[in-house]
């Protein structure tokens, strides 16, 4: 997104004129979806992503609440942009996200030098923002969320001039897209694409429903429209992202659109090599889903399926609507699928939740085998039913409950790749890797020796395999990475981690 390309005085001062934008983004994959979208809207005023933050003319703090963390680390950065806008009272300081949609009076109060805050559904007012900010100081706040279930989503900057594609029918849908700009990323292989925004299913210990409101789908046409562009730009695997993905389509103007469905019509997208999807729900699991991942190819055999708890009174007070025998039984016809990987969500310590409780969710994850996931210790979040509860599990107990669960799920984790080495893997190659190479991967290098040249570590590169596993393996002699990248290729793993694989090629 920096441009390095020497510029003329002319060029710069037009540039710096329009002047530079730095995003600042935490939490989940949607938030740096959302950030994507800021910048499109920014560019579309001519800015250009600034690299330091005290370069920039306009700052926009991209904010999550899923956790106390994230939110301290963006009032911390709101403390130290205070003496930036002192120096530079010129720049245009933004709060978005989460945060912003959940705590917009307290940020006002503690960062007054704060220009505007936008809420999760009103990213497209932006670039107005901006422009009001420039012209006349005034704190102005953008919170609203869709009034009702059922919603569209229909305000999505492109990311490329779709409206040059002849072959796509736009009539049949309801379209109030900005205008369109051309693509800022360089090609890349693989690429996020948000199908549906906010969530229906008010677990108890999540803000989501409150910050990102009711569930909205983007209409299909939209959806495919963008991966159509994305493949003529040489992306191969596409991630489709949602808060509960799998229930997508929902309430469009074309009438109900099942998940599956969607899947298919991306499979018959030409380049598109590898569709995965993120985050699926487990109760919407439905046959025609588990049909699609077994018959077609395209669609990987990896699902991230969240169990949060491996107790059923504990998941009813998450208000998680299904029973560890429902999820149980998901979890194992998926597992028939030949090669699927299945990685999880738990969070130890919910309110109330006893050390019996607490073991049952080990004797789940002993059971079940999960190939990785995501653990966390509850965090208490104000505004969620489970943050108003007064059993809250003491903050020692849930350290040493995730500590225990880690080390069993790690266990596994490691267990199950190191029973899959001598397996060949086919892997999409995405590029040079950051990783050290093993010792017998680095000619010359002393037995003992850590540090390992830049050259040495460019020999190895990196992709993902089917069933979302890491591989790192080294270069063959000669081949350049424009021609191996975006390829899929076989690898072999010879030694395993908790992240994946070395390999050989
Ligand atoms: S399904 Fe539950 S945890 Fe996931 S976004 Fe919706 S409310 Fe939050």
């Amino acid at each position: 997104m920096i441009t390095e390309q020497p510029r003329t005085r002319k060029q710069a001062s037009s540039q710096e004129q329009r002047g530079a934008y730095k995003i600042v983004t935490w939490g989940c994959q949607m938030n740096v979806e959302d950030t994507d979208q800021m910048a499109l809207y920014l560019a579309e005023l001519g800015l250009r992503e600034a690299e330091r933050l005290e370069d920039a003319d306009v700052v926009l703090l991209n904010t999550c609440s899923v956790r106390r963390k994230p939110e301290d680390k963006a009032f911390s950065l709101l403390g130290e942009l205070r003496k930036l806008k002192e120096s530079r009272p010129e720049t245009i300081i933004g709060v978005c996200g989460c945060m912003a949609q959940l705590r917009a009076d307290e940020i006002r109060r503690r960062a007054p030098h704060v220009d505007f805050i936008v809420g999760t559904a009103q990213i497209s007012q932006i670039p107005g923002l901006v422009r009001e900010t420039r012209q006349r100081r005034r704190f102005q706040k953008r919170l609203e969320l869709p009034p009702r279930k059922g919603a569209t989503v229909t305000d999505l900057p492109s990311r490329f001039d779709l409206g040059a594609r002849p072959d796509v029918n736009r009539q049949s849908q309801t379209v109030n897209r900005s205008s369109p700009v051309a693509s800022r990323q360089s090609p890349k292989i693989k690429a996020f694409v948000s199908i549906q925004y906010g969530c229906d299913k008010f677990c108890a210990f999540c803000i989501v429903p409150t910050t990102r409101g009711r569930e909205r789908s983007r209409p299909t046409l939209e959806i495919l429209e963008e991966v159509r562009a994305l493949a003529d730009r040489g992306v191969k695997e596409v991630m489709l992202l949602g808060q509960t993905v799998n229930s997508y389509g929902k309430n469009l103007l074309e009438g109900k659109v099942p998940f599956a469905r969607l899947l298919w019509k991306i499979a018959e997208i030409e380049g598109i090599e590898r569709i995965r999807y993120i985050s699926p729900y487990p109760r919407d699991y439905r046959d025609d889903l588990i049909a699609a991942h077994r018959d077609c190819p395209k669609i990987m055999p990896h699902v991230h399926l969240p169990l949060q708890s491996g107790n059923d009174t504990v998941l009813k007070e998450m208000r998680r609507v299904y029973t560890v025998e429902s999820f149980k039984e998901i979890y194992w016809r998926l597992r028939e699928i030949p090669g699927m990987a299945i990685t999880t969500d738990i969070i130890v310590g919910f309110p109330g939740e006893t050390e019996e409780q607490f073991q049952d969710t080990l004797s789940v994850v002993s059971d079940l085998r999960f190939d990785g996931a995501f653990m966390f210790a509850y965090s208490t979040r104000p505004g969620t039913p489970a943050g108003e509860r007064d059993d809250q599990v003491p903050r020692d107990d849930k350290k040493r409950r995730l500590s225990e669960l880690i080390a069993l799920q790690n266990g596994i984790t490691c267990e199950i790749n190191e029973s899959q080495v001598g397996r060949v893997f086919e892997v999409l190659v995405e590029g040079p890797s950051e990783k050290q190479p093993p010792s017998q991967y680095v000619r010359g290098r002393g037995e003992g020796e850590r540090h390992t040249t830049t050259e040495q570590r460019k020999t190895l590169w990196k992709g993902l395999t089917r069933h979302g596993k890491t591989m790192h393996f080294p270069r063959s002699g000669g081949v350049s990475a424009k021609l191996a990248i975006g390829n899929r290729i076989e690898a072999r793993a010879e030694e395993a981690h908790l992240w994946g694989f070395y390999g050989k090629h």
